[in-house]
């Protein structure tokens, strides 16, 4: 990495990379592996994020499954679905798009999941399996990010890094692997959260930063070291009237301002957004070959 400019880190030019590495192992298989996502209710940031999922399985050469259900669906209608989706063996892999309604509860649903087709990695036995450096599905997020410090050889290796965030798809899975005992761990890792005190002194210290609290521009400057990488996983819609859909996404991370002191920056669109979907789409690869060995 050079040091008088920050590197990129373009999630778009590596998620090509690896749909293209999806492509050719998908190419000598017989039958293709299959990923159903379960979409309840009409909330349009989750039918675009299923609508991508879609699209991705159709670039790599998988099949899928869209399987749409109204916003007043019942539990043990969702459970129904469920049960008939782990007995399908057309379909390798599945995920149920989140959040679900209200009135739904989310982890007697992911508790249901056949574990060996949950791609999304969030059954409790994945989650523990995780904690204890087992084989499991990676959930998409923390496996992106990984991919991407593996790609640019971002040094973690007794790294102070920094999380911002403990939900249980991202920070929280994420501070698990960057602390294991493993090729792409060994960091010394602290996960902030709401209740955090003294966040900007833990950030000043930090070699890595990400940030994934879901707080358009929260990373200022003055809360980076000099030469930190700093990963943004945030994605928020703010308003933006010059763009055709009166909106854009915005990252955790105050780029245009951060970026300079940086040894490599993610940006927010483009960064860990397209590496989180080939997280995606490398578990039901996995999933396709477990159960067709
Ligand atoms: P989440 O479930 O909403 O959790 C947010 C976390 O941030 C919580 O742990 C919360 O602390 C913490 N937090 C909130 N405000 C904070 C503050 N002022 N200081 C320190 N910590 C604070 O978030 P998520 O689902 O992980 O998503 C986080 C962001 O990443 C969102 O913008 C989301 O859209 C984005 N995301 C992007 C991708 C992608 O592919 N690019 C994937 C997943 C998520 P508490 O636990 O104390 O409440």
């Amino acid at each position: 990495m050079s040091r008088n400019s920050f590197q990129l880190l373009d999630g778009n030019a590596l998620a090509a990379l690896w749909k293209q590495k999806i492509k050719d192992a998908c190419a000598s298989f017989k039958q293709k592996p299959c990923l159903a996502a379960v979409l309840v209710g009409n909330d349009g940031a989750s039918q675009s994020y299923v609508q991508f999922k879609i699209k991705d399985c159709t670039d790599v050469g998988f099949e899928s499954k869209l399987i749409q259900l109204s916003e007043d669906t019942t539990q043990a209608s969702l459970l129904e679905t469920i049960e008939a989706l782990n007995q399908d063996t057309s379909v390798h892999g599945y995920i149920v798009q989140l959040p679900l309604p209200s009135h739904i509860n989310e982890q007697t649903i992911l508790a249901a999941i056949d574990p060996t087709k949950d791609v999304d990695g969030f059954h409790p036995l994945h989650a523990g399996r995780l904690m204890l450096s087992l084989p499991s599905f990676v959930p998409a997020t923390p496996w992106g990010i990984l991919a991407m410090i593996n790609h640019y050889q971002i040094p973690t290796e007794g790294a102070e890094i920094v999380i911002i965030g403990r939900s249980h798809i991202v920070g929280r899975p994420l501070s698990v692997l960057l602390s294991s005992s493993a090729k792409y761990g060994n960091g010394t890792v602290t996960l902030l959260h709401s209740k955090s005190k003294n966040l900007k002194a833990h950030c000043l210290r930090a070699d890595i930063i990400i940030a994934a609290l879901g707080k358009p521009g929260f990373v200022t400057a003055d809360m980076v070291k000099q030469g930190a990488v700093v990963i943004d996983v945030g994605t928020t819609r703010v308003q933006d009237p010059s763009s055709a859909r009166g909106w854009r996404l915005k990252g955790d991370v105050d780029f245009e301002h951060v970026a300079s002191k940086t040894l490599a920056i993610s940006p927010v669109p483009g960064g860990v957004g397209p590496m989180t979907r080939i997280g995606l789409l490398y578990n039901t690869l996995e999933a396709f070959k477990s159960l067709n060995p």
